[in-house]
């Protein structure tokens, strides 16, 4: 099955099961084409870019958390622009809104949005958008900003369709992490059932939410097949075909990783 891995986090991935090489390898021999490696700090952006510029199937993004408990530099949209200038680097994020957490005021997580979504718009990159518990006022701000000059993704959805739909309405993709394999995910799955195929995407956000068979064990790249494969059976889909629907649909959201990818190869 031909697949990607929208969304990982590969230096927060435990050494404990591999090098980022090894990571980057098992991934490889699973048929996982490419990976999106997410900034979630100016702090340890260097570390995301590097490992984009080492490995010709991972793209990077730059990007400050909307949940950093006040430890890091809040990003201005010079700032943000500044490190969005490398090829590698194929979209703005992971920005948002995440209200469950609620260790950031919601004021300055949402001035930290905005100031995203300008230099988005700036560089003409992709937004990549976590929102928990805050998708009122997250597709206020996606709307009032026109976020729909750039478009993006709902990384690792958890929402309802209601706000799937407004998205999408917005130009968004829509993609699932592990969660949607949960025995409890149920709202969830309903969801997932009704994303049109050409918004759809996969991720793992590694190291984080392991899908089922893999749940509560560090993830990785690699184990994207399993929400994949989930999906493609939820959804009454042949797998090869959803594997190479949501792999065409990162490539349309991303072109710069598509552009990275046929110039190393
Ligand atoms: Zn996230
Ligand atoms: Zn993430």
């Amino acid at each position: 099955m031909r697949l990607v891995d929208s969304h990982c986090h590969l230096p927060l991935i435990s050494p404990d099961i591999g090098s980022i090489d090894d990571i980057v390898l098992r991934a490889s021999q699973s048929g996982i084409e490419h990976m999106l490696c997410v900034s979630v700090d100016l702090e340890s952006f260097p570390t995301v870019l590097a490992t984009a510029e080492k490995y010709q199937n991972v793209s990077a993004s730059v990007g400050v958390h909307p949940n950093t408990e006040g430890k890091v530099t809040d990003p201005s949209v010079e700032q943000i622009l500044m490190h969005c200038d490398s090829e590698v680097v194929v979209a703005v994020g992971e920005t948002g809104l995440d209200y469950y957490r609620n260790d950031e005021p919601p004021k300055s997580q949402q001035s930290r949005l905005r100031n995203h979504i300008t230099a988005a718009k700036e560089c003409d990159k992709p937004l990549i958008i976590h929102c928990r518990d805050a998708a009122r006022d997250l597709i206020e701000i996606l709307r009032n900003e026109q976020a729909e000059q750039v478009g993006g993704v709902m990384h690792c959805f958890v929402e309802d369709w209601e706000t799937a739909k407004a998205a999408i309405d917005l130009g968004f993709y829509i993609s699932f992490s592990g969660i949607v394999t949960f025995k409890n995910a149920t709202q969830l799955k309903d969801v997932a059932k009704q994303v049109p195929a050409d918004r759809l995407l996969v991720e793992t956000d590694s190291p984080w939410l392991a899908p089922v068979p893999k749940r509560g064990k560090q993830n990785e790249p690699a184990y994207v097949c399993h929400t994949a494969q989930y999906l493609a059976e939820l959804r009454n889909c042949d797998s090869e075909e959803f594997g190479e629907v949501t792999t065409e649909n990162f490539y349309r959201l991303f072109p710069l990783a598509k552009a990275q990818k046929s110039e190393k190869y």
